[in-house]
């Protein structure tokens, strides 16, 4: 009989996420076939034939594990023996709190370990459709510029509307930095919907003189620039950026997200608001809503700006900001299972951008757990997800069924994001400071991001010694 464990996982796809995958599949006694296309095949942003090549900046963001959502995703991924973390930190430049690499000699290192490794094959080929019968286990990693021939065979398979080619992404702000002496909970003409109760948006409430100040505010705005190969980008009716609503006429936003009708502002009954932007939950937690209709090409600065000379929002903390981009990603909380298998076709995980995260280290993240997952399933083990506690279960939470699916027309819900203290089970308890006092203000976000910080590190360390003993009982 075959040893199942000698046969390979196929890996699609050399980026951020496909290269993590591989490393973790191989260390763990298994054989990998990573499948790369370039250099035969070019994308649109990469430049070179490295593997997990950077197509745009050189940071990983912010290394404060104890106080950012994705430093502590960074620490999360070192203990749990990062390829991508390890070369980072060996290719550290200057950067002040940030993590950035000199990313020649990151990806050098990342394409020499792979190569060295004596249970990993590296094939430079386009896999130009669905992987073949005799794959039993494969991981599709091949990011936000898969190629047309892969894509459209995925979408054959999941479904066209289910594989986006575009993002609109409206800004996610934490709830409890909204001011709801300002603003107010209702649904408009109080409907209640399927699951709803009649009160699922937050409402701010803007007058005549406001409205005209926030669309000058629009107009003027510093906006970000297509790349060449995005000028394609289709403005679908249902998700033009504000912006451009605002520039076919003064009135077009009152008539769309920021329709005034059907609410009624408790704070003041009497007064009619002139226009209304609304916020609807995002995460089954509650912890996150997004901003209606507000998907945007300004800056971030700009949108940062603007959007807090909204009332109610004056004190925003934006879990994500707006964007428009060339991009590919499937509606991951619909067909992907807690453990990144196609509901479809079991034999297919996917990892990396291609899942609806954001950003280089949460696709290496997600490349990670792929790769352990895929490791166990070939070692016949149980890995159970980890907790949502720690950075890792709450970003894949948010992959496989976290979000909020609506009803409402207009661009599909799930958008990417990037892991964020939002996304993570809150933590049930008030913080206290070191003599047990209250706390305010930004003493207590700091004490509260601390806290959540530890209890991740704390949780990922139990996850970790449980998969161990999984592994030496077998
Ligand atoms: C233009 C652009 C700029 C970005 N800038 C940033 C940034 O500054 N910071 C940040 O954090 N994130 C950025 N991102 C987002 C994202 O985090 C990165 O794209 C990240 O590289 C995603 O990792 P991945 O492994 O999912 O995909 P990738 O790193 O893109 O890897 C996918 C790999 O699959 C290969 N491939 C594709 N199709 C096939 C096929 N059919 N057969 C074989 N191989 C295939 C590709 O050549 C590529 O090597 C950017 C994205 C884009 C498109």
């Amino acid at each position: 009989m075959t040893d199942q464990r000698l046969q390979p996982v196929h890996i699609i796809g050399g980026g951020l996420a496909g290269s993590e995958a591989a490393w973790q599949i191989a260390t763990r006694g298994i054989p990998v076939i990573l499948h790369e296309m370039r250099p035969q095949r070019a994308t649109a942003a990469h430049k070179t034939a490295a593997l997990a090549e950077l197509v745009c900046s050189n940071s990983f963001r912010s290394d404060d594990r104890e106080h950012n959502a994705v430093g502590l995703l960074h620490e999360e991924m070192r203990r749990l023996g990062s390829l991508i973390m390890r070369a980072a930190d060996a290719n550290q430049v200057p950067a002040g709190g940030a993590l950035a690499v000199d990313r020649e000699g990151f990806a050098a290192a990342v394409t020499a370990d792979l190569a060295a490794h004596p249970l990993i094959d590296i094939r430079r080929e386009e896999i130009a459709a669905l992987p073949p019968a005799d794959w039993d286990s494969a991981i599709v990693a091949t990011g936000p510029l898969t190629s047309p021939a892969l894509a459209e065979a995925i979408a054959r398979l999941t479904g066209a509307d289910a594989l986006a080619f575009f993002d609109a992404i409206a800004p996610i702000v934490h709830r409890d930095s909204i001011d709801m002496s300002v603003a107010w909970l209702q649904s408009r003409y109080d409907k209640t919907g399927p699951g709803g109760s009649g009160a699922d948006y937050i409402n701010c409430p803007l007058t005549r003189e406001q409205y005209g100040v926030f669309v000058d505010a629009l107009l003027a705005g510093d906006k970000v620039s297509f790349h060449e190969w995005e000028r394609a980008t289709p403005y679908f009716d249902g998700c033009l950026p504000i912006e451009v609503m605002a520039e076919r006429g003064r009135e077009t936003l009152r008539h769309g997200p920021m329709k005034p009708f059907g609410l009624t502002n408790p704070h003041a009954p009497d007064v009619k608001a002139y226009a209304i932007v609304q916020l609807r939950q995002d995460n089954k937690l509650g912890t996150l809503f997004n901003m209606v209709g507000f998907q945007t090409k300004l800056k971030h600065g700009e949108q940062t700006r603007i959007f807090r000379t909204i009332p109610g929002l004056e004190k925003a903390e934006f879990a994500r900001l707006g964007g428009l981009h060339r991009n590919t990603f499937l509606d991951a909380p619909k067909l992907l299972d807690g453990e990144l298998r196609l509901r479809a076709d079991p034999r297919l995980r996917f990892a990396g951008q291609i899942t609806g995260c954001e950003g280089y280290v949460e696709s290496a993240a997600i490349g990670l757990l792929a790769g352990r997952f895929a490791a166990a399933a070939r070692r016949s083990e149980v890995l159970p997800p980890p907790p949502p506690t720690t950075a890792h279960g709450a970003l894949l939470a948010h992959i496989t069924g976290g979000h909020v699916e609506t009803i409402d027309a207009g661009p599909r819900s799930y958008q990417p994001m990037n892991v964020n203290f939002g996304l993570f089970p809150p933590l049930g308890h008030p913080v206290k400071g070191e003599s047990g006092q209250r706390l305010r203000g930004t003493e207590k976000t700091l004490a509260k991001k601390r806290a959540l910080a530890t209890r991740a590190l704390a949780d990922l360390e139990r996850w970790m010694v449980g998969a161990e003993r999984a592994v030496a009982a077998e």
